[in-house]
């Protein structure tokens, strides 16, 4: 069955405006009959803590959102990229990369460059010159993105063209990357439709790539818009009172329902009341 999800990171308390991307990812799915999954991204281990998982599923629950289970967690699924990543390699689509941050910051200084973008110093290493490398630094594996850019259908944005990168696809520590593990993960779990923040838009030209490079099907997207303080800036926990640590679930429900213009205060009335193509374009700027 095709499903929509929400997948936090478990690094800290989800605070007004992940609540309210969680929920208008359940109405996404739900109003287009989909299974709606969550995913526990976990992969980044400095920051993430069971502790923060258990929280925010706690709170997903408390809101009165329901998911079809399993929950996954990424942390146990490496062997899965893995498996992607040598289907791209034996498909020539990877290449060792031995930049440092440092080197690459120093190329995309140079004229032509692409700002933010791989210069593709390591792309075309002859196996000698990979040799030499290799014996004073492991290597990232990057992806021979063989496209400068890709469309991707946003329900909120339209059809839109983005750069595509040499995505990093696993780190030199060996560890696999956000952007295989996320695109891996939605094929495997027959995710076709993504619900996230905004913040995501950009990454999205490159994840669809990536989806279409390892012969998965391109899911739809609908970013929605961030949550910001007074001040313009992404909500973040120090606005104040903008966790369920701090606020009843029917007080956050009250300040969400409010932003989407209706009076639902649960998931069955919102489900009632907005059809998703309705839901306000703008910043939701909490606390002016
Ligand atoms: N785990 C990411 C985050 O919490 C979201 C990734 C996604 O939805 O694709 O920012």
């Amino acid at each position: 069955m095709s499903a929509g999800r929400f997948a936090p990171s478990p690094s800290g308390d989800l605070h007004l405006g992940n609540l309210r991307t969680a929920i208008l990812a359940w109405l996404f799915a739900r109003s287009s009959g989909r299974a709606f999954l969550v995913r526990v991204e976990d992969l980044d281990r400095q920051r993430s803590r069971p502790e923060f998982e258990r929280t925010q599923l706690e709170d997903l629950a408390a809101m009165g959102l329901t998911w079809d289970p399993p929950v996954v967690r990424q942390s146990e699924r490496d062997d899965l990229y893995a498996a992607a990543l040598g289907r791209l390699t034996t498909a020539g689509l990877t290449f060792e990369c031995f930049c440092t941050r440092r080197e690459i910051a120093e190329a995309v200084r140079a004229p032509h460059a692409q700002p933010g973008h791989y210069p593709g110093t390591c792309r075309d290493l002859t196996p000698e010159q990979r040799d030499e490398r290799r014996a004073e630094r492991s290597p990232a594996i990057r992806l021979r993105a063989d496209a400068p850019t890709w469309t991707v259908r946003d329900e909120l944005h339209g059809e839109v063209a983005g750069p595509v990168d040499d995505l990093v696809l696993r780190r030199n520590d060996g560890a696999h990357a956000y952007n295989l593990a996320v695109v891996v993960d939605d094929g495997a779990q027959d995710v076709d439709q993504v619900v996230r923040g905004e913040d995501l838009f950009e990454a999205a030209p490159a994840q669809a790539y990536l989806a279409h490079a390892l012969g998965l099907p391109e899911p739809t997207y609908a970013h929605v818009p961030l949550a910001l303080n007074a001040e313009g800036r992404r909500l973040a926990k120090r606005d104040g009172a903008v966790t369920l640590r701090d606020l009843s679930p029917a007080a956050a429900w009250d300040l969400i329902g409010a932003s989407l213009g209706v009076a639902a205060r649960s998931p069955e009335e919102l489900l009632a009341e907005l059809d998703p193509a309705d839901i306000p374009r703008n910043p939701w700027v909490i606390g002016s």
